[in-house]
């Protein structure tokens, strides 16, 4: 719109190009709430065509913002490798401000726009910079692996970045790299002892937490199992031990979509953020998902309408320090040049090993 309004008008127009999306999300979103929202997605995909802009929208966005106007859509490890590869001129980042850096970082030539500059993360905003400095000094000659959830500033110290996708597969290469039997693996700790009980590799860890995935405790499970007796429950390795103990199977989020796609059970629970199970359900329409529902707060904060405007606006862009970035990409870069799963890793809870611990920094 010339003035710069919200599009609200559902017009004939409207109701047409968005018809193969609403055939996507109507069971999770109702027709008055598309009323609403149809205008502007159709308006985002005008504007992205205009402005050579994509959207990487992660798993965690709601559905119409996943399947209404993410080019591309899934974890981080996804989104990082399509950022790479994308030669549009602008990127959307539809998540939160780390993965907003990590696109800037990998792509320093494009323009990188985050609709809220408020979308944080708890285990990014739980380690500086700094803190792996001083780390580094107290363990010589132990490889640090991040999760990608973390700043630039701190991607910068690094000697590799992971996921949950890869977590294992990294950490077991960078010390057969090193000819090291110990890895430092920040920042999160749950995380950190569910690799630790995958791998022969001693696991040094930091304490931070993911606000959504520290919630689920056991009794959640026990309490799902009662209610829910035939339901397979999938847990994120974001989520403490007894959790993934408890659960049917553990992985990544793009672990999880692979797990409902392919084996399409009857009825299942997925032990994560709550968005999630939304935007699988719209794809396996056969399987019923029983929703825990954990919100990220920070994930919530990219809306419909605040996509619309960083578009229109060119707002809110991010920038990463020039010899920050540089570092900052060795790490990432060593993660994406490392082959991908076959398959999206699994956190193997049969052969888990129940007794090994971590030591905490
Ligand atoms: S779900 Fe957890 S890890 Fe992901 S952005 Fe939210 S707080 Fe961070």
């Amino acid at each position: 719109m010339a003035d710069g309004s919200m599009p609200l008008a559902f017009t004939s127009e409207v109701e047409t190009a968005t018809g193969p999306i609403w055939e996507k999300v109507k069971t999770r979103v109702t027709p008055l709430e598309w009323r609403l929202q149809a205008p502007l997605v159709a308006a985002i995909n005008a504007l992205k065509r205009e402005k050579n802009a994509v959207i990487l929208a992660h798993n965690y966005m709601t559905p119409e913002i996943f399947h209404g106007v993410g080019d591309y859509v899934g974890d981080s490890l996804g989104l990082a490798r399509e950022a790479a590869k994308s030669d549009a001129a602008v990127i959307v980042q539809a998540g939160v401000l780390f993965m907003a850096e990590t696109s800037k970082v990998i792509c320093p030539d494009k323009t990188v726009l985050i609709p809220d500059l408020r979308a944080g993360c708890s285990l990014a905003a739980s380690i500086t910079g700094a803190d792996v400095r001083l780390i580094k000094q107290r363990y010589p000659g132990v490889p640090v692996v991040a999760y990608i959830n973390t700043t630039a500033e701190v991607k910068a110290e690094i000697d590799i970045c992971c996921t949950s996708a890869n977590a294992v597969q990294v950490v077991e290469h960078v010390a057969a790299e090193w000819g090291v039997d110990r890895v430092i693996l920040l920042p999160d700790e749950f995380l950190a002892r569910n690799v630790a009980r995958q791998t022969a590799i001693k696991i040094i860890a930091w304490q931070g937490r993911c606000e959504v995935h520290e919630r689920f405790d056991a009794t959640d499970i026990i309490e799902l199992r009662a209610a829910y007796p035939h339901a397979e429950i999938l847990a994120h390795p974001e989520c403490p031990a007894e959790v993934l103990e408890l659960a049917d199977f553990a992985g990544s989020t793009a672990a999880m979509t692979d797990y409902v796609m392919r084996r399409k059970p009857r009825q299942v629970v997925l032990i994560t953020e709550c968005s999630m199970a939304d935007n699988v359900a719209c794809d396996a329409p056969e399987t019923e998902f029983v929703r825990p529902c954990n919100l990220c707060p920070h994930m919530k904060r990219i809306t419909l309408e605040n996509i619309y405007e960083a578009l229109l606006h060119h707002q809110f862009e991010v920038k990463v320090e020039a010899s920050i970035a540089a570092r900052a990409r060795l790490a990432v870069q060593r993660m994406i040049d490392m082959p991908p799963p076959a398959t999206p890793a699994r956190y193997d809870l049969v052969k888990a090993r129940h007794h090994v611990d971590v030591e905490l920094i």
